[in-house]
């Protein structure tokens, strides 16, 4: 028997990066997945690649109405809800003088409000379900600071605190809530970051390895991680805030 055989969960930002490969891991190991994402393209093709097991759902989760469709759609679609991945996530990299009030705005909807609008519609599944288990992405920035993030830092700075928040009250309920902040990882972000930096992807890349293990992370290093809080083995972990980082913020 695999570890998530049977769970039912939704992987939002799964068209690309650690959320494609956090859905693929979770349906290797047995569960069933909803691949949200903004771009319907995308999700659908992920979906598509998994199979059966899976269904896409294009969502806009900074949005409420879409939030509440997402979670129907696959609750129904599924017969409940065991599982949800508050992973969706966007950067604009620029300091606090130079943001634009529209990108603060943006990356604050997409970055943590998503994980209120998604998580107020899947809690009452996973409670009925007799519990479950909520993963939230973070990042390292969400634990110390770095430069020309200013919002990003602010939102993951927030997904952190918020997941103790959330485990805390929903503890009662056998519902677990973690979060794991991942170091830089090989993703189109990554790329969009050296973009946005005016920065060539190679040197960016070099930089980004400067850490104890010597490396950036690959997608199914964070999805490792985040398939084991989703599952039983997690049991009792709960509150969590778990770097998979290559000892980045060691
Ligand atoms: P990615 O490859 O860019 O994937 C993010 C996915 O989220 C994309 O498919 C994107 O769709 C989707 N998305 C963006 N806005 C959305 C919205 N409003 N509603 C629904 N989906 C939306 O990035 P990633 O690196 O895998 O990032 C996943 C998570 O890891 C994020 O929360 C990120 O902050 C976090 N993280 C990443 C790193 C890293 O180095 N890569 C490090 C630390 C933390 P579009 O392509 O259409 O925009």
């Amino acid at each position: 028997m695999s570890e998530l055989d049977g769970k039912r969960a939704i992987v939002t930002g799964a068209g690309s990066g650690i959320g494609r490969a956090t859905a693929e891991l979770m349906a290797e190991q047995g569960a069933r997945v909803a691949v949200v994402d903004l771009d319907a393209d995308a999700a659908r093709e992920v979906a598509e690649g998994i199979g059966a097991q899976a269904i896409a759902i294009a969502t806009d989760v900074s949005k409420a109405a879409d939030c509440d469709n997402a979670v129907a759609t696959a609750a129904a679609e599924f017969g409940g809800l065991d599982v949800l991945v508050n992973n969706a996530g966007i950067i604009r990299r620029s300091t606090v003088c130079e943001i634009t009030e529209e990108d603060w705005d943006l990356v604050m909807a997409v970055n943590i409000k998503s994980v209120m609008l998604m998580s107020r519609r899947a809690i009452p599944h996973l409670k009925a379900a007799g519990g479950g288990s909520i993963v939230n992405t973070g990042s390292g920035w969400g634990i110390q600071g770095g430069g020309q993030a200013v919002s990003y830092c602010a939102s993951k700075g927030a997904v952190v605190n918020m997941t103790r928040a959330m485990a805390i009250d929903h503890g009662p309920d056998n519902i677990r809530v973690n979060c794991v902040c991942p170091g830089d990882t090989a993703t189109p972000m990554l790329a969009e970051e050296a973009r946005q930096l005016g920065e060539a992807p190679g040197a960016f890349y070099a930089d980004a390895a400067d850490r104890p293990l010597r490396r950036i992370g690959q997608p199914r290093d964070i999805a490792s991680a985040i398939a084991y809080l989703a599952g039983d083995g997690a049991a009792f972990v709960s509150g969590a805030v778990l770097p998979v980082d290559g000892a980045g913020t060691a």
